[in-house]
C-alpha cells in the first residue's frame, strides 16, 4: 500500500516533469523568456491552467486548443507519459535493492529528465542544446562525487566521449557529427565513467544501424531517413545507466 502511493506521487510527480519539458524545449528554441505563461503555439492565447493539466487537458480537449482549434502535438502527451513512467520505474528499480538512497532516486530522475530533453531536442530540431548538455555536466559530477563515484573514471570518461566525437568532427569537417555530439559525450562520460562509456557508444552505433535498416527496407515517404545521433546515444546511456553491468556480464560469460 505505502509503496503504491509512493507510486502514484512519483509518477505525478514525472507528468509534471514531463509537461516542464515540453515547455522548457518549446522556449529554449524560440528563445522566450521561461518566466512567460503557456500559450498556445499557434494562435498565442495564453493556456488556462485547467487546459494546461497533464495528458488530461490532452484527452479532454481532443487534442485541439480551445481558442482557435489548432491541433496540439502528440509529442505533449507522449512525452509526459514516459516521464511518469521512467520516474516510476527509477524508483522500482532502486527499491529492488536492498539498500539505496533517496539522492540516488533523485540524480536519476534528473538524468533522465536531461536524457529526454536532449532526445525531444535532437530528434525535433536537429540540435543539441549546450545548456542542457554542458550546465548538467557539472551537476551531475558534483552529485556523483556525493555518491561516492570516481572522479578519475568520470574524467577519464568525459574525455574519452567528447574526444571520440571530436575526432570524427576534426576528420570529416563536421560532416559526420555534429558539434552537439561532442558535448552529449563529454556528458556520457561523466554519466557513466569510462568504462560504460564504451560500452554505450558501442549500444548506439548497434542501435542506430537497426533503426536504420528498418527506415531503409520501410522507405515510407514522408518519414525521416536521418534520425539525429544524439537521440541514439542518449538511448544508449539510459539502457547502460540501468542494465550496463548486466550487459557486460552476459557478455563476458559469453566469451569465457
Ligand atoms: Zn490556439
Amino acid at each position: 500500500m505505502f509503496l503504491t502511493i509512493i507510486g502514484v506521487l512519483v509518477f505525478i510527480f514525472g507528468l509534471v516533469f514531463g509537461s516542464f519539458l515540453n515547455a522548457l524545449e518549446w522556449r529554449l528554441f524560440e528563445k522566450k523568456s521561461l518566466m512567460t505563461r503557456s500559450e498556445c503555439t499557434k494562435c498565442h492565447k495564453m493556456i488556462k491552467w485547467y487546459d494546461n493539466i497533464p495528458i488530461f487537458s490532452f484527452l479532454f480537449l481532443k487534442g485541439k486548443c480551445r481558442e482557435c482549434q489548432a491541433k496540439i502535438s502528440w509529442q505533449y502527451p507522449i512525452v509526459e507519459l514516459v516521464m511518469g513512467l521512467l520516474f516510476v520505474f527509477v524508483l522500482f528499480y532502486y527499491f529492488s535493492f536492498a539498500d539505496f538512497s533517496i539522492l540516488s532516486i533523485v540524480r536519476d530522475c534528473l538524468v533522465i529528465f536531461v536524457l529526454s530533453f536532449v532526445f525531444v531536442y535532437d530528434f525535433k530540431y536537429m540540435e543539441v542544446s549546450d545548456t542542457m548538455t554542458l550546465g548538467s555536466s557539472l551537476l551531475f559530477f558534483i552529485i556523483a562525487l556525493f555518491l561516492g563515484s570516481s572522479w578519475f573514471s568520470m574524467i577519464l570518461g568525459a574525455l574519452i566521449g567528447g574526444g571520440f566525437f571530436l575526432l570524427q568532427f576534426v576528420l570529416s569537417k563536421g560532416k559526420w557529427v555534429g558539434g552537439g555530439d561532442i558535448r552529449i559525450g563529454f556528458l556520457m562520460g561523466i554519466l557513466l565513467g569510462w568504462k560504460l562509456l564504451l560500452l554505450a557508444l558501442w549500444l548506439a552505433y548497434i542501435i542506430g544501424g537497426f533503426i536504420s535498416i528498418f527506415l531503409v527496407l520501410s522507405n515510407k515517404k514522408g518519414m525521416k531517413n536521418e534520425v539525429a545521433f544524439g537521440t541514439y546515444l542518449t538511448v544508449a546511456t539510459f539502457i547502460t545507466m540501468f542494465f550496463g553491468n548486466q550487459i557486460l556480464e552476459w557478455y563476458f560469460r559469453l566469451i569465457f
